[in-house]
């Protein structure tokens, strides 16, 4: 959502949120997960207050700090996943390539 349509924020319902995240999937009664980034509510949360920081300072207006941008969302989105329970699986890591010592490779059969 652009912040100037973002409503108020369902906790403290002030107009302080920075931005809103539809996740897909679903809380304990069915409903999908909304999550909000609250200048006021967030402040106690590591990765949300790291985002609000950034968003709030010229970081959000820095088009050479997208990067930094996009891990900031990434690791607020997986803290406020945490806390319904959900959390993002990471890709197993690389698996080794076997190679046949002292021999060519050799092409496979298919
Ligand atoms: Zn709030």
């Amino acid at each position: 959502m652009r912040s100037q349509t973002l409503p108020a924020c369902s906790r403290c319902h002030q107009d302080q949120l920075l931005s809103v995240a539809n996740m897909p999937k679903t809380d304990a009664y069915g409903r999908r997960i909304q999550l909000e980034l609250c200048k006021v509510c967030d402040t106690d949360k590591p990765a949300a207050a790291a985002s609000t920081n950034f968003l709030t300072t010229a970081g959000g207006h820095d088009l050479s700090r997208a990067e930094e941008a996009s891990q900031l969302m990434i690791k607020w989105t997986r803290e406020g996943m945490a806390a319904y329970v959900w959390y993002w699986e990471d890709p197993p890591p690389p698996q080794p390539v076997l190679h046949r010592r002292g021999r060519a490779a050799q092409t496979p059969p298919w």
